[in-house]
């Protein structure tokens, strides 16, 4: 793996500024953050810092500004959540840089913990702009990005500052490098990848890298219908783009190419109406689907042939559920190969990685998530980083 330097490579930082990129752009209802997943996530880099008897300065963005001061978008109202997490007061900074940051570093003491205001409130955070950066960096001594999902964003925040000053992985940030690394980067092989969703259109990219790299790919969800049409079945009602199956057929090529072997479903579970436990619900072979209905999920022969071919490999990364798993049963195919993953990582022979957020919500749904080697929560990034991109973020932080 390409190194970068972690807390672990911190020397002495008594009393010293550590600017901290962290996730903050929280869910939030009628001004209370509604998850605080993000700041549990948070929590081992500030606590490192803080019992190593840094100065924290975190820096965050919060939704999409554009440049202005937005009073509904400012971080001063994470301010009491991040206090909860961490169980003690939190200083509120209405600037990122300059004078108020000055005087505010001196007002803290080692170990303290300060939040900057919401970083996209300056034009120069997402221009990466030097003189901003200049500016942030005048105010602290290193930088830590903790934050890999907004890691593929070149941003003054997640970019600049890491070669402006001395820069380290926090360990959020390392503990996915790491997990991604062993799900991609040096994978033990055999390798899998499960890809699904609603649209082929969307991970065109993913599914191109990903044939070669991967020993099994895995198709599922609505991009399978697109597959299916491109060797000839009539999908009839079914989410599919019709318009790639060209695409999909040089997919398969590349695929076949490179040595990777396709699974697409061989039975479906279909209806007319797409909604839950619909009347005219059945299962079939893909050959026999109506011109009125519609494939929802894949079926359970399929299901089980899929969990057959992860019991052969020793690598999952998972994106994309199979089937339109929010409506039962329409969630049985998802749910059988999360658990068959589940189980198999915990006998030790699968590392299973997964992410995206309709994945981590099904997987969530299958009991199973704390099962999985590791889940990303990071969205964007997992997906760039799953199409094989240099993330800026992460590319700033290698030696
Ligand atoms: P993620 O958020 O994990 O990247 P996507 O957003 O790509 O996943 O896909 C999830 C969506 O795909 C879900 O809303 C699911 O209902 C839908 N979906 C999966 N299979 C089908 C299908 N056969 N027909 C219609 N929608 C589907
Ligand atoms: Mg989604």
């Amino acid at each position: 793996m390409s190194t970068f330097k972690t807390l672990d490579d911190l020397g002495d930082v008594t009393g010293k500024v550590a600017l901290v990129r962290v996730d903050l752009n929280l869910p939030m209802q009628d001004g209370a953050v509604t998850d605080d997943t993000r700041i549990r996530a948070a929590v081992p880099t500030i606590n490192d810092l803080c019992e190593k008897g840094a100065k924290v300065l975190l820096l965050a963005h919060f939704g999409r500004p554009n440049g202005e001061r937005v009073s509904t978008m400012s971080l001063s109202m994470v301010v009491g959540a991040v206090e909860k997490v961490l169980g003690k007061e939190v200083m509120f900074v209405p600037e990122i840089a300059g004078p108020v940051v000055e005087q505010s570093v001196g007002i803290l003491r080692p170990g303290d913990v300060a939040i900057l205001e919401n970083t996209r409130f300056w034009k120069g955070e997402e221009k990466n702009d030097p003189d901003l950066i200049k500016a942030i960096a005048a105010n602290g001594d290193f930088y830590v990005n903790d934050a890999f999902s907004a890691a593929h964003r070149a941003h003054a925040t997640t970019d600049g500052l890491a070669k402006a000053l001395p820069a380290y992985a926090g360990r959020s940030m390392q503990a996915e490098l790491e997990a991604l690394d062993k799900a991609l980067g040096n994978p033990v092989k055999p390798v899998a990848a499960v890809v699904g969703g609603a649209k082929v259109s969307s991970k065109l990219d993913v599914l191109k890298h990903l044939v070669t790299q991967v020993d099994h790919l895995i198709i599922g969800g609505g991009m399978a219908n697109t597959f299916l049409a491109a060797k000839g079945v009539d999908v009839g009602k079914s989410l599919c783009e019709h318009d790639l199956t060209g695409t999909a057929n040089e997919i398969l090529a590349a695929a076949d190419s490179s040595g990777c072997t396709v699974h697409l479903p061989y039975d479906v579970v279909v209806s007319k109406e797409f909604a839950a436990n619909p009347p005219s619900l059945r299962t079939c072979n893909v050959h026999e689907v109506a011109a009125d209905e519609m494939i929802l999920d894949a079926g359970p022969a399929a299901a089980e042939a899929l969990g057959d071919v992860l019991k052969t490999c020793r690598t999952l990364v998972w994106n994309g559920p199979l089937g339109a798993f929010e409506m039962a049963p329409f969630d049985a195919a998802t749910v059988a190969l999360a658990k068959t993953a589940a189980a198999l990582t915990i006998e030790g022979t699968l590392t299973s990685v997964a992410g995206g957020g309709d994945t981590v919500a099904a997987l969530n749904h299958a009991g199973v998530a704390k099962d999985f080697t590791y889940i990303s929560t990071a969205g964007g990034a997992f997906l760039e980083w799953m199409e094989g991109k240099e993330l800026p973020g992460v590319a700033a932080l290698l030696v």
